[in-house]
């Protein structure tokens, strides 16, 4: 899988979306955008740092990533890609196709710490290269690092130069949700349109609005919404109401509206990835 991943450059179209998507923020956004995302590149470099530095962080976090079977490394990788997309959005939209889907972006510190040497393993690695094995992964990422910190002094003069990397890994993480859809789709049977029988996010589903029953009937149940203050929410995005307890079992198994089919933010980082992209593609077509 690692090889797979360095092999796999991503394709121009997924930059050039979140390119042109970009291009609409409005400049006076872009210098708040980048320093928060040089602020987070700093801390993700410190990190891989210290975990170069200290022998014994080094092997637990080499340890953790070693017994994780392959689906739990694949999943770590989603999740530490749509980081980038996550962490890119409050510049895209303001008002957040991220939220509700927050939980995303805070890793435990021994899953970030397997996820830096996972992709730092990623983007060290050289097919070509005859290495020795074991390979010393410490040695082989030092090089890498100490290579690429000299190649990238002059970087952080422009907001685009801290957006690139973010554009490159979200980018990546597109093409990861895609072949991960394809393999469930060639396993399980299930496919882009079974995405929706996963689960909506806790947090989304905790954030929905408590609404006042107008007396119609919930499309879940086909009972009344009784008139009065309890026990009846609204969707988000799209408003329509069912009873709350009629909600949460649906959106226990799915992630989408039973009417309009609209999607709410998923808890699966590859359905959450699939989705934040169609929000982006809208964005960089201006709608
Ligand atoms: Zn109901
Ligand atoms: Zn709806």
């Amino acid at each position: 899988m690692e090889a797979s991943y360095s092999q796999s450059p991503p394709t121009p179209s997924s930059s050039e979306t979140l390119m042109a998507a970009l291009l609409a923020v409005p400049a006076a956004q872009l210098p708040s955008l980048a320093r928060a995302l040089g602020a987070d590149a700093r801390r993700l470099r410190c990190r891989l740092a210290f975990l170069l530095l200290s022998p014994p962080h080094f092997a637990r976090a080499l340890a953790r990533l070693r017994s994780m079977p392959l689906p739990a490394k694949a999943k770590l990788l989603g999740r530490v890609l749509l980081r980038s997309l996550l962490l890119l959005l409050p510049g895209l939209c303001p008002e957040g196709y991220g939220g509700g889907s927050l939980h995303h972006l805070h890793l435990p510190h021994p899953d970030l710490d397997a996820a830096l040497l996972l992709l730092a393993m990623c983007d060290s690695y050289s097919p070509a290269a005859s290495s020795p094995s074991p390979v010393d992964w410490r040695a082989v990422i030092v090089d890498d690092v100490v290579a690429s910190a000299l190649s990238v002094s002059g970087l952080g003069a422009t907001p685009w130069a801290a957006l690139a990397p973010y554009v490159d890994a979200a980018a990546k993480c597109r093409r990861f949700a895609d072949v991960v859809s394809e393999d469930r789709a060639a396993v399980g049977g299930i496919g882009k349109e079974g995405e929706g029988s996963r689960g909506a996010s806790y947090a989304a589903v905790l954030a929905l609005p408590p609404v006042a029953g107008d007396g119609a009937p919930c499309a879940i149940c086909r009972e009344e919404m009784a008139p009065g203050p309890r026990g009846v929410c609204a969707l988000r995005p799209c408003g329509h109401r069912f009873h709350w307890h009629c909600a949460l079992r649906w959106l226990a198994r799915r992630n989408t509206c039973p009417c309009c089919r609209a999607e709410l933010p998923s808890e699966d980082p590859v359905a959450e990835t699939r989705r934040l992209w169609r929000a982006v593609e809208r964005m960089a077509r201006g709608g």
